[in-house]
């Protein structure tokens, strides 16, 4: 196939997809898509059909607004269409808007601009006649929509009758709006189809637009739509001095009697603008309804009759969205990684794509298992997602668009670094490259001595470790201790000075406690704080040698897996002859009589606490294990005898009630902090 055929081929699938989400969207109320995903696959349709424009078909998504609905209501043409809005997904996106429009019509005057919350619900065309509603219509394609006067007579903050003081002798006002469902409403709305057994609604939008076109409107009365106003239109009212910019108007349709959001605001310039979408960015989170973006608008009606309108846009004003979550991108390669366990993990190499205000091209895709269950092919578009500091995850295929030639991923059945066979046991999701000379491992084990919460040891990163290891200067975590400022010069761009400050932290590094080294060497599922606990119980390297493994899993906080783990680890020959080099080197294989001091501490003797949510570092089982450890009790319910909630990210319930009970909250810093004074 030549390129161009590829890329047609390419555009004929987006369509379609497109078309089927839109449909799904639209008519159905029921999105077979994130929005985030159907706005990212649109934008690639649009360029290709910009980069081949024999390419644009009539029906393509890109040449119209909406869908026409399929629904019992009557039909009817807008008087004035209803129109979409442009995209932009960042401040620059914003800019080049702004330049495009500048272009057009070129101006030197200040210009004002009106930033307003994107609201997350339905258009409606509302009309009124000698100030009285006599129709209320959905966008529909933009030039016809549904006459659903009887439903939105039920939303109240819709006036029936304006206030039309001073107003009278005008004829017909044109409102457009959102319909939206609060989310308290759409939640108690999920609640209830969830009894009934009715499949629930994705979001409020989809809640809202559903909600407007059921044929009973008690229905509607009861799910408590409410609305916002953002566009009048009452014929020759800028020449009539009515309203001249769209502030005026906002004002003007709330002196009518209509909710207006308040959190408007009038922007002299597009830093402000772009200081109102940060601002929102987090402040909308504690909104009681849905927003997805913020809308600017030129101010001047002026100014946006002389720009007047795209086929599907108006020039004069642009929805800057925020950051996605998820979006779809193509993966161009599926590398395979070695750690510092042997384990080996696939990972997509993908187009970058913008998630969640960073650059995503990479992601773990775990294990074979994972990538069968997914089958995700080099080729493939996938879906990413990316939700705040959480890892980035390759989460679906979208199989519509997978290329014809693509082959299932098969893991290799040889180490990717030493070539040597791998093995996965039965049972296991891991495939594992168990040559304990492998250089992958060696250099994974380094790095994680000398990390943070192991040993610290600073200067020597990824880098370093990888020449030390491929110069053949070490061969094991031992022989760090070895390195001399001599040695260490033979290495690239390494001076005499740097060689000996190396030197000296590898030195430092043997007073870091016994409980560091434990976890420094990297025995699999012992953690830091599991190191604390486990060093706590045995206080010296022997005492833990000689331990039973029903006794290490006596401990705390310290399950089967874990003390297996320690238990086998300690009984392999090639572990006993690194921990004597280790002693050797004068590495602290026992706890300090310092450090027994606090040992006794038993800070939370007799308090009850109650774990929720997730918490930032640790994992549930570890808080609990240091709050037991400090003489706490842990619970898994919240009552009166409770006296700290330590609550994480996505506290529900739980933290409700404490909070209805006044029960004193910890986040995981502050308990972290009360341990450790
Ligand atoms: P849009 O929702 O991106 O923007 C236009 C709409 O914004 C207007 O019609 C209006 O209803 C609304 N709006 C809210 N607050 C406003 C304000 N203050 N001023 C002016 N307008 C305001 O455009 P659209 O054409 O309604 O829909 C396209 C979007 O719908 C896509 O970007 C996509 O996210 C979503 N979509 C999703 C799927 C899917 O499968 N998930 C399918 C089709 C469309």
């Amino acid at each position: 196939m030549t390129q161009t055929q590829t890329e047609a081929k390419r555009v004929e699938e987006l369509r379609q997809l497109l078309q089927r989400a839109s449909y799904a969207y639209y008519v159905l109320d029921t999105p077979i898509m994130e929005d985030a995903v159907y706005d990212q696959l649109y934008r690639e349709l649009q360029q290709l059909e910009i980069q081949y424009p024999e390419l644009i078909a009539p029906d393509s998504p890109t040449q119209r607004v909406g869908e026409r609905p399929a629904t019992h209501f009557t039909s009817v043409r807008h008087n004035i269409p209803l129109y979409s809005l442009e995209n932009a997904f960042n401040v620059d996106e914003l800019h080049n808007w702004d330049q495009r429009w500048r272009r057009q019509l070129p101006t030197t005057d200040s210009v004002e601009y009106v930033s307003e919350l994107k609201i997350d619900g339905s258009a409606l065309a509302l009309t009124y006649e000698n100030g009285v509603l006599v129709r209320g219509a959905t966008r529909g394609d933009g030039v016809a929509g549904e006459d659903i006067t009887q439903n939105v007579r039920t939303i109240r903050s819709i006036p029936l009758r304006l206030n039309f003081d001073g107003l009278e002798a005008i004829e017909r006002v044109e409102v457009r709006g959102e319909a939206f469902l609060p989310l308290e409403v759409f939640k108690q709305i999920n609640e209830e189809r969830q009894k009934a057994g009715e499949q629930l609604f994705a979001n409020p939008r989809n809640a809202a637009a559903g909600t407007l076109r059921q044929l009973d409107s008690r229905i509607v009365a009861r799910r408590r739509l409410d609305f916002f106003a953002y566009t009048l239109h009452i014929p020759g009212m800028d020449d009539a001095s009515i309203a001249n910019t769209q502030w005026e108007a906002l004002e003007l349709l709330q002196k009518m009697g209509f909710r207006v959001n308040p959190n408007h605001k009038l922007c002299a310039s597009l830093v402000e603008v772009a200081q109102y979408y940060e601002y929102w960015d987090t402040e909308r989170l504690n909104l009681p309804y849905m927003t997805d973006g913020v809308v600017v608008k030129l101010n001047s009606f002026k100014l946006q009759e002389q720009l007047g309108f795209t086929q599907k846009f108006p020039r004069w004003a642009v929805a800057l969205k925020y950051p996605a979550e998820e979006a779809p991108t193509r993966v161009e390669n599926i590398a395979v990684n070695v750690g510092r366990t042997g384990a080996l993990t696939p990972l997509a190499e993908m187009r970058p794509v913008q998630l969640a205000g960073t650059t995503v091209s990479r992601a773990t895709l775990h294990n074979s298992d994972r990538i069968a269950q997914l089958d995700i092919r080099i080729g493939d578009t996938v879906i990413v997602r990316k939700a705040g500091e959480i890892i980035p995850e390759v989460v679906r295929v979208i199989k519509e668009l997978r290329p014809d030639d693509t082959e299932p991923f098969v893991m290799p059945s040889h180490c990717p670094v030493c070539g040597q066979p791998v093995v996965r046991e039965s049972g296991e999701a891991v495939t594992r490259c168990v040559n304990a000379s492998c250089a992958a491992i060696l250099k994974g084990s380094i790095e994680h001595w000398v990390s943070r919460d192991a040993l610290d040891i600073k200067g020597v990163g990824e880098k370093l470790v990888h020449q030390l290891v491929d110069k053949g200067l070490v061969h094991s975590v031992a022989d760090l201790y070895n390195l001399t400022a001599e040695k260490l010069c033979t290495l690239e761009r390494m001076g005499q000075k740097s060689a000996e400050k190396l030197v000296d932290a590898i030195a430092q590094s043997k007073n870091q406690p016994w409980s560091r080294v434990l976890y420094g060497l990297g025995i699999r599922h012992v953690g830091s704080v599991n190191a604390q606990l486990i060093t706590e119980k045995y206080p010296t390297v022997e005492k833990l040698e000689t331990a039973k493994q029903s006794d290490i899993e006596g401990i705390y906080g310290i399950g089967a897996e874990i003390a297996q783990s320690v238990y086998q680890w300690f009984h392999i020959d090639a572990n006993q002859i690194l921990i004597e080099r280790l002693k050797a080197a004068g590495i602290q294989f026992a706890t300090q009589e310092t450090e027994l001091v606090t040992k006794g501490n038993q800070k939370f003797a007799g308090k009850t606490f109650v774990i929720t949510g997730t918490l930032p570092t640790l994992k549930r089982d570890e808080a609990k294990a240091l709050i037991q450890k400090a003489g706490g009790k842990v619970t898994d319910s919240v009552s009166k005898k409770t006296d700290y909630l330590v609550a994480g990210e996505d506290a529900g319930s739980k933290l409700e009630k404490a909070q209805a009970l006044g029960i004193a909250q910890l986040t995981e810093g502050q308990l972290l902090a009360i341990l450790e004074e």
